[in-house]
This record gives structure tokens, sequence and C-alpha cells, in this order.
């Protein structure tokens, strides 16, 4: 495809933050360094585009931060970007830097904001995808999921040395209200017991059934691994409901929380990152719009953003079904 003319950039990280969300930054920063692009950075998402708070990066404006977590540009859940006249200042203040197109790394909301901000304005679009959560279409993994899911399994590990000593039932809940990916992973990783995860209508019948056949066969300790999301009514109705199925069993209940989005990016989601933030800019450069880089078989691809909103990735059924084997 024949390059053609982006002269001035500008890219901002939103939504829950994620490691790698630098390192994608860096790239971007670079990538349009190397092609001679002017690159503004924005700070927290669309908050920045709104309250006009851009500064020009160059290359060593992202030195030292590949291996850092969280995003030094800093995240924002923007209200204001949800009403029109918000994006209206957002569009004076792009116009007022001359920016004719905007990399947008962060989830599907924010892929879902870029899409009409862009039908609004006219001004390019081009996704990131930075959450942990992984459920984003059009690409196999999104920058943060390999590092949230080693920090969850590497928690989960921790929680086993003790569960074993004391011969405990953990349950032990780990991020994703709508997928199951950290949880199904980082479950089968660890050698969980069972993994709750909301794709699956599990019951409370088939979670007892599963602890009385695993008491039968001798063991005397168990993790459980329960998505935010999971079908069966919380965490901690589920451990009471299975004291009251067991009183025997002496059950403890972790939170694994926000450690799971912090820390520094595994290779993984460095390498990913970098590919996909040169990858965005080389798209803008081919005249790609309102669309998401993404890996998918080891290939950079653009993903409409409708179509990255509008679909999911799938859990693996096969995945699912190991886990139910090996778990015994
Ligand atoms: P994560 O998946 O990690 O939570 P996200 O990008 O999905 O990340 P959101 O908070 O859902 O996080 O979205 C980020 C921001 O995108 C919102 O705070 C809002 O400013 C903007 N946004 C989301 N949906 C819309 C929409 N329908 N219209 C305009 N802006 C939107």
């Amino acid at each position: 495809m024949q390059k053609i003319a982006v002269k001035k950039i500008a890219v901002f990280t939103s939504g829950g933050d994620s490691p790698g969300m630098n390192a994608a930054l860096r790239a971007v920063v670079r990538t349009a360094n190397f092609y001679q692009i002017e690159c503004y950075g924005v700070r927290e998402g669309y908050n920045g585009l709104i309250n006009d708070d851009f500064a020009k990066m160059g290359p060593r404006s992202v030195r030292n931060i590949i291996n850092q977590g969280g995003t030094i540009l800093k995240s924002a859940r923007s209200l204001e970007f949800k009403t029109k006249e918000g994006r209206q200042k957002a569009y004076e203040n792009c116009v007022k830097h001359g920016i004719d197109a905007l990399v947008c790394i962060g989830g599907d909301g924010t892929f879902s904001g870029a899409k009409i901000f862009n039908e609004e304005f006219g001004i390019k679009v081009i996704g990131v995808p930075g959450t942990i959560d992984n459920d984003i279409f059009g690409t196999d993994n999104t920058i943060g999921y390999d590092t949230a899911l080693n920090t969850a399994m590497e928690a989960i590990d921790k929680i086993r040395d003790t569960a074993t000593s004391h011969s405990r039932v953990f349950f032990v809940e780990v991020m994703g209200r709508d997928a199951g990916f950290i949880a199904l992973n980082s479950g089968i990783a660890s050698g969980a017991l069972d993994i709750l995860i909301p794709e699956k209508k599990d019951s409370l019948e088939e979670l007892f059934a599963t602890f009385r056949k695993s008491g039968e066969r001798g063991k005397t300790s168990s993790i459980v691994v329960v998505a935010e999301g999971e079908q069966l009514g919380g965490i901690y109705d589920i451990a009471r409901a299975t004291k009251t199925e067991f009183p025997d069993y002496d059950i403890r209940v972790a939170i694994l929380g926000h450690i799971q989005r912090g820390g520094s990016p595994s290779c993984a989601d460095r390498v990913l990152a970098s590919r996909l933030g040169f990858g965005a800019v080389v798209g803008l450069m081919e005249g790609q719009n309102c669309v998401m880089a993404g890996m998918r078989s080891n290939k950079l691809v653009y993903t409409p953003i409708e179509e990255a909103i509008r679909k999911h990735n799938e859990i693996d059924k096969e995945l699912l079904a190991i886990s139910e084997i090996l778990a015994i």
C-alpha cells in the first residue's frame, strides 16, 4: 500500500490501566519519530483531549519506561467525553494542535469513544488493545493480559502453600467481570480444583460433587479460582454455602484485586506492545482508519473497531474440559 502522509498524531491511554501500556506508548512515539511524524502525548485519556492536556513527545520522553507498569500518561474514565459537548471540546483541541489522527490505547470502552469521535468529527483513529481482560476481538492477546495472568498464578501458588500446610480450602477471586480468561488460565496453571467463570453456568451441586470426589481421592486442601463475574452469586456466598455443606472444611476467601493490574510487564507483553504500537503508526501511514491493530497467529492485523467492540473472543472449550480432567 502506498504510504500517505500523517503529519501529527496524538496518543493516549484510557480506561483501566494494564502492564505494557508504557511499552506501547514508547513504540508509538519512536515509530512516529522514525517516520518524521510529530507526536503528542495526551494525559488522562479523553479528559486530556477535553482539557487540552497535550505534550509534545520525542524518543527521549519515553526512555526507561518499557519495563514500567501502569501508564506514564495516566489513564481515566471520562464521563464528559460521553457527552456531545465534551467531544466538541476535544475536537477543538485537536484542531488547535493540528492533530490528524489519534492512537487510542485501551479497552472496548475506549474504542467505542474513538469510533463515535471519528464518526462525528472525521479525525482518524486507530486502536491498540490495552486491557488485562483479554476480551477484545481481533487480537489473540491484549496488552497486559500475560502479565496479569502471571501475577495471578504466582499469587495462587503462594496461597497454595498455606492451603496445603493447614489443609484448607481457598476460594481465590481473580479479575474478569465479563471474561474468564484470567481465571481459566491461572486456574489451570496453578492446579485449581475448580474454576468458576462468567461464560459457564455452574451450579453449587456440581461444585460440591467436585469437592466430594476430591475428598474421596485423598485431597486435603483445594483451591477454587473464581472470576469476578461468575454466575453463582458472589465468592462469599459460595464460600458460605460450601461451609454449610461441608462443616468440617476450613474455608478461606482471598481476593487478589488490583495487584493484577500492576507490576513490570512480562516479556510477551513488552513485545506485543512494541509490535502493536509500531503497527498502529504504520497503519495510519497506510491509510487505515477506525481499526484496531492486533496480533493473530503472530501476524499484525487490522480489525474494524466496530467489529472489535461487537464480537468477543470465545473461551476455549477444550481448555475448560482439560481443566476438569486434570483437577481431580
Ligand atoms: P477496560 O476494559 O480496561 O475497563 P475500557 O477502555 O473498556 O478499559 P472504559 O472505562 O469502559 O474502559 O472506557 C474508557 C473511556 O472511553 C470512558 O471513560 C469514556 O470516556 C470513553 N467511552 C466509553 N464508552 C463511550 C461511549 N459510548 N461514548 C463516548 N465515550 C465513551
